[in-house]
């Protein structure tokens, strides 16, 4: 599954490719899974239009087009198996191929999706008004990377749940998934099993840095590869950072040699080193 690094590398990769680009036409498949907005009203909304950007909304593709001077924005969830491409038009349509926008220069954006727990919907134009900016989708918690020192120390207060848990809730920060809520806690030497609301302020400032290290760092990975995600087949797997304790269970811990523990918290599966995390 796809975690807020891939999703960046994704719409980024995308953005350079098709910004400034006008959508000719679009082709959907008719599976109503896949389609959160009737899709008559996706082909409508998107047909003749300009793509203004492509970007991240923790793991959502938020694809802004402009016609007429109306804003409009695409969300792409890429679910488990979601893949969003950028194909010439002489390369086969991948089997599970459900949404295609070809653009005026003839090249095709593809949504290709096997599982179909990915969602194509339509953000509803907010018109501007004399003292306000459009509402753009900004999803339903707070940005890892923008929220303040104070403001993500705020999100913790008096949550009586783990931290790992707290972690996970995308209410309070989204896009952190099971991988990237492990390895921040691991670098910021936090047991997961932790109650949010005892962490101190240093604590929850260290964190804070862990995550959005490991997140950057996963996403400078990102960047060197891809065209693996966004080019041609798109078939290969997203890459891998080093982990240090996720899927790690009984493997040395890279600091002490302690064995890493594997445990089931929120229902997920949980690494951490029992030694470094207090
Ligand atoms: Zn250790």
């Amino acid at each position: 599954m796809p975690e807020l690094p891939e999703v960046e590398t994704i719409a980024a990769g995308v953005h350079a490719r098709v910004h400034g680009q006008r959508i000719a036409s679009v082709w959907t498949s008719g599976k109503p899974q896949t389609f959160k907005s009737p899709e008559a009203e996706i082909a409508a909304a998107l047909t003749g239009a300009r793509i203004e950007s492509v970007r991240r909304v923790g793991k959502t593709i938020v694809m802004t087009v402009q016609r007429n001077k109306t804003s409009t924005e695409l969300l792409i969830h890429l679910g488990m198996t979601g893949r969003l491409l950028v194909s010439a038009p002489e390369i086969p349509l991948a089997p599970h191929t459900h949404a295609v926008l070809t653009l005026a220069d003839t090249r095709e954006i593809r949504f290709v999706d096997p599982r179909r727990f990915g969602r194509l919907s339509l953000h509803a134009p907010q018109p501007a008004t004399d003292n306000q900016q459009p509402a753009t989708f900004s999803g339903p918690g707070s940005e890892p990377f923008t929220i303040s020192v104070e403001d993500f120390i705020a999100l913790f207060r008096r949550r009586r749940t783990p931290i790992k848990a707290a972690l996970l809730n995308q209410s309070l920060l989204h896009g952190i998934g099971n991988i990237y809520a492990d390895e921040s806690l691991f670098r910021a030497s936090i047991r997961p099993t932790r109650q949010a609301e005892r962490l101190t302020r240093a604590e929850l400032a260290l964190l804070r840095t862990s995550l959005v290290k490991v997140l950057r760092h996963a996403i400078r990975l990102g960047g060197s590869s891809v065209s693996d995600y966004v080019d041609a087949d798109g078939v290969r797997g997203f890459f891998q950072l080093r982990h240090r304790v996720y899927q790690r269970t009984g493997q040395p811990c890279l600091v002490c040699a302690t064995p890493i523990r594997r445990i089931q918290l929120a229902g997920r599966s949980t690494h951490f080193c029992p030694h470094c995390q207090k």
